[in-house]
């Protein structure tokens, strides 16, 4: 089975003036359709490696199931954190735990803006939910798939890779991050959350 680039839930210039529609155009039909056939190539790779029963390429075909993979993850994941109309502060079970792990939204809100600013070089804030510790952490992840805890379900996203931001927002990440807030789709955010 191939993957497939998922359609955005909205219109190219839904998130505008937050987010503008050549950056949207560019992201999801190039760069996030570039790591579907990147992980669609990976994976025809590994079942060739099967098949020949050669590992001598193990090591690049799993490096690169890691990255393009988890970048296919994100990026879907990314366009359905979003939503025009958004933002605001957290909703449902997810603000609860905010409050309960990080003391208050505005907390929560200026660990994940730092977070999301000082990641070195291309990546991702992430607030997720680790089921084995039973509570939100937020972490910053490199590339696509690098410094993450086992096991923790994303929540909530956002991508700090210049191609996310530079047409509009040029060298001011802290920019995009803030006019990201703007976005956020709560309902979603809240949907991912492996509670009942
Ligand atoms: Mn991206």
């Amino acid at each position: 089975m191939t993957h497939t680039l998922p359609d955005l839930p909205y219109d190219y210039n839904a998130l505008e003036p937050y987010y503008d529609e050549a950056t949207v155009r560019l992201h999801h039909d190039m760069h996030h359709k570039a790591y579907v056939d990147g992980l669609n190539n990976a994976e025809g790779k590994l079942a060739e490696a099967i098949g020949k029963g050669d590992f001598s390429l193990i090591k690049h075909i799993e490096r690169e199931l890691a990255f393009h993979g988890s970048g296919h993850i994100l990026h879907t994941m990314f366009w359905e954190n979003m939503k025009p109309g958004g933002g605001g502060p957290a909703t449902g079970k997810v603000a609860e735990l905010i409050n309960r792990d990080f003391g208050s939204f505005d907390s929560f809100k200026k660990l994940f803006t730092a977070s999301a600013v000082a990641v070195e070089g291309s990546g991702w804030a992430v607030l997720a939910y680790n089921p084995v510790f039973e509570k939100l952490v937020v972490l910053q992840v490199e590339k696509h798939q690098d410094l993450t805890q086992w096991g923790v379900v994303p929540l909530l996203i956002v991508d700090v890779w210049e191609h996310a931001y530079y047409l509009k927002y040029q060298n001011k990440r802290a920019a995009w991050v803030e006019a990201w807030w703007n976005l956020v789709n709560w309902d979603d955010v809240n949907q991912r959350l492996p509670l009942k």
